[in-house]
């Protein structure tokens, strides 16, 4: 060996002992954001939807601009079709389990969710959601039963589940009085006793000044957004109060859940405007939580949803062609026109007051048939079904189940730690990388 040769590998050598090895950097607050049912076809449909038709470009929008990868969602057994429980207690737990199952294993064992974890490593931990606090989304991050529909027992165990001799969530948004304000039992009382301040409208919801707190603004899910006055964000909204309050005192970091909930329940119902209006408020707040992070660079946001709802395509029926004007066009609910055309037995008023574009003869006609169905049979849904029906039609949106599929979906991460979310992932990998921040 050449003398210089030798130096430089005794330098190199040196240097490998020297150099202190530098862990990857951690991030301090931890963002996990699920867009509930939100598969790669909604995020499509979402940037056509968005597109500014003044411009003849099409703009991105903020899916695009933090697309890291994709996960797969198959539960632990062989449908291959997860629902929200399961599929929410892999992304909580990091441990696949049966569908309906909130936090436990598939022996029924309670599993560690990384919102506890949080709570034990003394950060402060916060859930946002729209629908029910105690649906299985959140549920799974929080409780632990053998099934999604034991809501009383699950919101009992937002009490019951303690950590040092409290609650593990410091806060709560959502919807849900009508599981936590009970003839059996008051929940908020028992919140209020440990110093919990407690909000029941959205607009007080500036009343909860300081952690703990917990607000409830409906009986169940929240309102869908398209059905509310225009410019109104409810995930957005509530996201922005978590996030200043989530602030004070903010030492140790924080662990939040936001899930844009009713995404999954638009696409359920084959409705089309409902998912994109529920869209537009999920990637508000992803907007506000990613400004957020950009501030405090301390920050990670982690964005995935559950499974995708509806097998919905952007474009449908054989043609080459997707109406984005078509949907823009439907400003409610078919759920909230239907229950409004069989309070006033009037298709073509409440029609024309929430739709921009006229019926046919032919629709028309199929819509007071559906009318009369619903009626007789007093399932609103049928008529729903063919108000949803027409506008799919009209905007050739497709989709072909009412149910959930089993496709792929996204990933999409920004801030401390975000390169570890790229490529392909199974969900709980996605709670692993998470809980291995904060261990
Ligand atoms: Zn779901």
């Amino acid at each position: 060996m050449h003398y210089l040769t030798r130096i430089t590998a005794v330098t190199t050598l040196l240097t490998a002992i020297c150099t202190p090895v530098f862990a990857d950097p951690v991030p301090k607050n931890i963002i996990y954001l699920i867009g509930d049912g939100m598969g790669l076809a909604h995020t499509t449909a979402y940037r056509y939807f968005a597109d500014d038709p003044t411009t003849k470009h099409i703009e991105t929008t903020i899916f695009d601009e933090l697309l890291v990868g994709t996960a797969s969602t198959y539960p632990d057994d062989d449908t291959f079709v997860t629902d929200s429980a399961a599929s929410a207690t892999a992304l909580s737990t990091g441990f696949k389990s049966y569908n309906g199952a909130i936090g436990v294993d598939v022996d029924k064992k309670p599993l560690h969710s990384i919102l506890e974890i949080a709570k034990q490593k003394g950060l402060h931990t916060a859930i946002v959601s729209t629908s029910q606090i105690n649906h299985a989304t959140p549920a799974s991050f929080i409780a632990h039963n053998e099934s999604r529909n034991n809501y009383d027992a699950i919101a009992d165990e937002y009490i019951s589940n303690k950590i040092n001799g409290k609650p593990i969530v410091d806060l709560m948004l959502g919807g849900g009085t009508q599981y936590f304000i009970r003839e059996d039992r008051n929940l908020i009382d028992e919140f209020k006793a440990f110093g919990y301040q407690y909000a029941d409208d959205l607009s007080r919801l500036a009343e909860l000044k300081t952690l703990p707190a917990i607000g409830l603004f409906a009986p169940a899910g929240l309102p869908h957004v398209i059905d509310e006055p225009v410019g109104t964000f409810h995930l957005d909204k509530m996201a922005q109060q978590a996030l200043s309050l989530l602030s004070q005192d903010n030492e140790k970091g924080f662990f939040m859940m936001i899930e844009g909930s009713q995404i999954d329940w638009c696409a359920h119902a084959n409705d089309i405007a409902c998912a994109m209006h529920e869209l537009s408020d999920f990637a508000k707040t992803i907007e506000t939580v990613k400004a957020f992070a950009e501030k405090q660079g301390d920050t990670i946001v982690v964005i995935t949803a559950d499974h995708s709802t509806g097998g919905l395509s952007v474009g449908a029926n054989s043609k080459y062609l997707w109406k984005s004007d078509v949907v823009r066009q439907v400003h409610a609910s078919a759920a909230s026109m239907s229950k409004q055309m069989l309070e006033s037995n009037d298709v073509l008023k409440v029609w024309n007051s929430k739709i921009d574009f006229a019926l046919t003869d032919e629709e028309s006609a199929l819509l007071n048939i559906a009318l009369k169905k619903a009626q007789e049979t007093n399932k609103p849904r049928v008529l729903a079904n063919q108000i949803s029906d027409v506008i799919n039609e009209r905007s050739m949106s497709g989709w072909t189940t009412h149910g959930h599929t089993a496709d792929d979906v996204q990933v999409f991460a920004y801030g401390v730690g975000s390169e570890k979310f790229r490529g392909f992932q199974d969900n709980i990998a996605i709670a692993h990388k998470l809980i291995q921040f904060i261990k």
